[in-house]
């Protein structure tokens, strides 16, 4: 594996620390998964870092794990401050040793963050995105927490891990000793930037006194906070270099807050959007830097390092949608990487909701122990109608199985709704969704007709019959709902229509939400960094604290009303971490949300409603419908009537609130079952 790589010379290229080398540059970043603190979970996570080390992740990052109880996250979290805790984490350690792979645990204290009483921080300063008021720490209660840290690295060492990595950004404890924001302090830890960088420096020092030299320390440095108050670049670069003195092996790179107002990682955000942030540092340092946030394919990665911006990549979501990432790029299969689209919806939604972290499209990930996905004992004949995500995804599971599966789509393509999402400003990585899709079928042999529509006798022949069928766009019962004006989510996204420049949106769930951004965005701009660093406010000079300038306007495509029946907040079903990003991209658009509408008629003058108690009419040019969806079940009914059985998942089975990660994950239990 020494030899020069030909397509990604960088990217498996090992590297030498000194006193031990890494395979290649790719480091698997820290993900809470949620099996940290289940009974039992550590063989469930140890399974799932076995998986990743045999896909040859150069190294892996644990999930974050306190040094002490008032580190926390939440209640409860996985802490590392006693030798009794010390066992379980050998399970992870020693499966994963049996690979080349290397790993570290990640020393987290959440400071201010932590969502329970007993959090702390510099100052008493409550975080806006929590309830709780931390407690301000003593001059002694920062030596212990230094102490703490310390312990906490010298237990990772005797658990076998081969170093720990400091989380000191993301604005979690050390974060808030370093910004003038959340640190008022007048004794040594406060105040000028020495006293305020002494704690992340003393904890560096502390760590590496006490685990010896042949230990991995990763500092995971916030080198971009996007929040006011944060750091100045000066002070970034003089952090660096004092935490290289003090003993760290590799700097990460961390990039803004968790209380932030920009989105840094989710699918809006253009590929590899931050490493620039990671090149200007790299100028000021020695030790081998980290760059990060939607890095998720090969060739970025490979460009990443190749322009000399880092010296290794970090992905953490891209492991969760495909454990053989690395190996795949190294075997040149590319198009059956199954990419991590930076939905958020299964892994950090899912952790913020106190589940366990699985992936949109990969449903086995943190399931590895539980659903491995075995060869069916008897290969049978398998027949699925429908190519969007659940009958795809059932084809190409149950193939893995190894049996015999036939795909029939009445369209001219497969994909489904997944056709019309990838049209989306911000989901255009659904097409990579589909490119893998489109890869294993091939790969799997799975038989695929398109354009057919199987009859109910000629799918009695199988062994197994799954519908997939699908949903249909709901239709408006109103007077004047057939007229031109009115235009279906479908008509619209598919291309079939187009809406004129003052358009009302019928219906305020995700569709409703996709439609509006889908109607403000010019369809000739493609995703572009500048432009997304503009409208969000980033400042690539650094001239301020925090990184950040005013956002830039501009004048919105089209006049948009987004309506509801509900009172409630509009959006309110949308993702806990993205959510904010969506209605944030509509209120810059200037969109005006109606709610506790009643929809009377639509004419020729547009669309007339009730709401606060008057008749008002919109004077729009179109109506688009985004009122929800109804479940294809003619075929089902067919079958039922024949009295032949049949398997029923997606948005046939059940048309409210499917999306694709339910969809795509009934498709996997029931081929998992078959
Ligand atoms: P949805 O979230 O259920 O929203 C349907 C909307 O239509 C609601 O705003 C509802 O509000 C309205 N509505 C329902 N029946 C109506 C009727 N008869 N007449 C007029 N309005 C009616 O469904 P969706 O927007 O079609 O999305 C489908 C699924 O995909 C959902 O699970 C959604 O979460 C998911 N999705 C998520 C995202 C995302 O997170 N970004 C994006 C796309 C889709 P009122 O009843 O109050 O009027
Ligand atoms: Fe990526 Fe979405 Fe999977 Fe999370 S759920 S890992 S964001 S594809």
């Amino acid at each position: 594996m020494s030899e020069t790589h030909e397509l990604y010379p960088h990217l498996f290229e090992p590297l030498d620390l000194g006193f031990t080398t890494l395979q290649n540059r790719i480091l698997m970043g820290s993900m809470h998964t949620g099996l940290e603190e289940e009974g039992n979970g550590f063989k469930k996570l140890a399974r799932y870092y076995r998986e990743r080390a045999d896909g040859e992740v150069g190294l892996i990052v644990t999930g974050g794990v306190a040094p002490n109880r008032a580190g926390w996250v939440f209640p409860f979290s996985s802490r590392l401050a006693r030798k009794s805790q010390v066992a379980k984490h050998r399970i992870v350690t020693d499966l994963v040793h049996e690979t080349e792979t290397k790993i570290c645990l990640q020393i987290l204290h959440a400071g201010r963050y932590g969502y329970h009483p007993f959090c702390v921080a510099p100052s008493a300063i409550r975080a806006p995105i929590n309830r709780f008021r931390p407690k301000a720490l003593s001059n002694r209660g920062v030596q212990t927490t230094i102490d703490d840290f310390a312990r906490c690295a010298e237990l990772a060492r005797e658990a076998g891990y081969d170093g720990v990595e400091i989380m000191g950004s993301e604005g979690y404890l050390i974060n808030q000793f370093i910004a003038e924001k959340t640190n008022r302090r007048t004794d040594r830890w406060g105040g000028s930037f020495a006293n305020r960088s002494r704690f992340p420096i003393e904890v560096v020092r502390a760590v590496r006194a006490r685990v010896g030299d042949e230990f991995i320390i990763i500092f995971r440095l916030s080198m971009l906070d996007l929040v006011k108050g944060g750091s100045q670049w000066s002070e970034v670069v003089a952090l660096a270099q004092e935490i290289e003195k003090a003993g760290a092996t590799i700097i990460n790179t961390g990039i803004g807050w968790h209380e932030a107002r920009i989105p840094t990682i989710a699918t809006l955000v253009p590929r590899a959007s931050f490493t620039w942030v990671t090149a200007l540092l790299k100028k000021e340092v020695n030790l081998p830097l980290v760059a990060t946030n939607r890095i998720n394919m090969p060739e970025e990665a490979e460009q990443t390092l190749a322009e000399g911006c880092s010296d290794m990549v970090s992905m953490a979501r891209p492991f969760l949608a495909d454990p053989h990432w690395v190996r795949k790029a190294r075997m040149g299969e590319e198009r059956g990487i199954n990419t991590c689209i930076g939905c958020n919806q299964a892994c950090l939604d899912h952790i913020f909701s106190k589940q366990t972290a699985s992936c949109l499209v990969n449903p086995r990930a943190c399931r590895e122990l539980e659903a491995p996905l075995v060869k069916a004992e008897a290969h049978k004949t398998i027949a699925v109608v429908g190519g969007g995500p659940a009958g795809l995804a059932c084809s190409c599971a149950a193939a893995e199985r190894g049996h015999r599966v036939t795909l029939y789509e009445q369209s001219e393509d497969i994909g489904g709704q997944f056709l019309l999402a990838a049209k989306i400003p911000g989901k255009e990585e659904f097409t990579e969704t589909l490119r893998y899709f489109r890869q294993q079928l091939e790969n799997l042999k799975v038989n695929v007709r398109l354009q057919s529509t199987p009859t109910v006798e000629k799918l009695a022949a199988y062994d197994e019959i799954v519908v997939a069928t699908g949903v249909r766009p709901r239709d408006l019962t109103l007077a004047g709902s057939d007229h031109d004006k009115v235009i279906s989510y479908q008509e619209l996204i598919s291309g079939q229509k187009t809406a004129g420049r003052r358009v009302a949106v019928i219906g305020s769930g995700g569709i409703g939400f996709d439609v509006a951004a889908f109607l403000l965005h010019d369809p000739a701009s493609k995703p572009d960094r500048d432009r997304f660093m503009a409208q969000w406010g980033i400042d690539r000079s650094y001239g301020n604290a925090g990184g950040i300038c005013a956002a830039a306007e501009s004048e919105p495509l089209r006049e948009v009303f987004l309506l509801q029946r509900k009172t409630t907040k509009p959006g309110a079903n949308l993702g806990k971490t993205t959510g904010w990003i969506h209605r944030s991209v509509l209120k810059k658009n200037r969109v005006k949300f109606l709610i506790g509408v009643r929809y009377l008629s639509i004419d020729d003058g547009g669309l007339t409603i009730e709401h606060e108690g008057e008749t008002k009419k919109l004077e729009v040019d179109n109506i688009v419908v985004c009122a929800g969806q109804e479940s294809q079940t003619a075929l089902a009914a067919d079958l039922e009537a024949a009295e032949i059985n049949y398997h029923l998942i997606g948005g046939a089975r059940k048309a409210t609130e499917v999306d694709a990660k339910r969809a795509i994950y009934e498709a996997f239990e029931l081929a998992d079952r078959l």
